[in-house]
């Protein structure tokens, strides 16, 4: 096999200032057997990591570094990474040295296969703490129920992708990015190459339960109108319950002449309560995908750049 292409190694980096050196340091030797570019894609990083990379980039013009003017979120830094690699395939990475750099040669051979889409997945999951695990499985059972997208288990945002999955992404008009789904929609043929999650290197995780929560959210609406029968589903059956218990009580009363209906108290609270809260999550499922359009609509930018190197 020949090496006569470019490979792009797109990070995206949120307070990584710890990060980066040690990253490098596996990093590079790695990526030095190829024509390789380093995109840094810093995504309103308030500590060093700027300054770090910065001095990086002024002695070696292929780490090349892009800022954002704020946190615009992970998505949209592997977005704009992909917006501006240039090469014949591109791999995106965490910073953080939870994904072993020392994959990378596997990849660019299952790609060099064949392979437009090649995955790292995570074999073991010892490091991740059981509520990380157990949200993690949860996530990809629930996704891959609702979606009508089958997205693979188990594998994170790190992957290689041919030129044309990247083309295919960038022009893509959407902008509620969910690249894990976006680059399954596609339905390219794609293989695995398997390794164990490390410890983070330095620093804390940026995915707060909230932000989870939000991406999980995220990644079902953009895949799936599914939620929104599914509410439907749950309406009729909640009124088809509540006709049955009136329908019951009303025999006991005004035929068989039992019970009482003074003290129905509770299965009227319980009624309302229950029909309040059908009501609830339907109309907040409702308002998420209707949140959804008009984000669309507004078509704003994914993201503002504060700073170029190299670019
Ligand atoms: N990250 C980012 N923007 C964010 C949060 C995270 O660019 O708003 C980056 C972060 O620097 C790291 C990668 O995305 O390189 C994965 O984040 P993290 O390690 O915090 O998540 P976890 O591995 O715990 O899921
Ligand atoms: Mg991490």
């Amino acid at each position: 096999m020949t090496n006569n292409f470019l490979l792009s190694v797109v990070i995206p980096v949120y307070n990584e200032e710890n990060n980066i050196d040690p990253l490098l340091k596996r990093l590079l030797p790695v990526v030095k057997n190829y024509n390789f570019e380093i995109i840094f894609i810093s995504d309103g990083s308030k500590d060093k990591t700027d300054e770090v990379i910065k001095s990086k980039a002024k002695k070696d013009p292929s780490i090349k570094f892009v800022s954002f003017l704020r946190n615009f979120g992970h998505q949209k830094a592997l977005t704009c990474g992909y917006n501006f690699a240039k090469g014949d395939c591109v791999i995106t990475i965490d910073a953080d040295l939870q994904d072993p750099p020392e994959v990378i040669g596997q990849m660019v051979k299952k790609w060099q296969n064949g392979a437009k889409i090649v995955y790292a997945k995570r074999e073991k999951r010892d490091v991740d703490n059981f509520i990380k695990k157990l949200t993690a499985f949860l996530f990809y059972k629930f996704i891959n129920f609702l979606s009508d997208t089958p997205i693979p288990t188990d594998v994170g945002d790190y992957r290689l992708i041919d030129r044309e999955i990247v083309n295919f992404l960038n022009n893509l008009p959407e902008k509620s990015r969910f690249l894990r789904g976006l680059v399954a929609w596609g339905g390219h043929p794609a293989s695995y190459v398997y390794f164990k999650r490390e410890k983070r290197y330095a620093g804390v995780t940026h995915y707060t339960f909230s932000k989870m929560l939000n991406f999980a959210l995220e990644g079902i609406t953009s895949f799936s109108v599914k939620p929104l029968r599914l509410s439907i589903y749950f309406g009729f059956f909640a009124s088809f319950f509540s006709v049955i218990v009136i329908a019951t009580k009303s025999v006991q009363h005004f035929i068989l002449n039992q019970g009482d209906w003074l003290p129905g108290w509770a299965s009227l609270f319980f009624s309302i309560v229950f029909l309040g809260g059908v009501q609830l999550i339907t109309i907040g499922l409702i308002g998420e995908y209707v949140g959804k359009i008009y984000q669309e609509i507004q078509n704003r930018p994914q993201y503002l750049i504060k700073e170029k190197v190299n670019l």
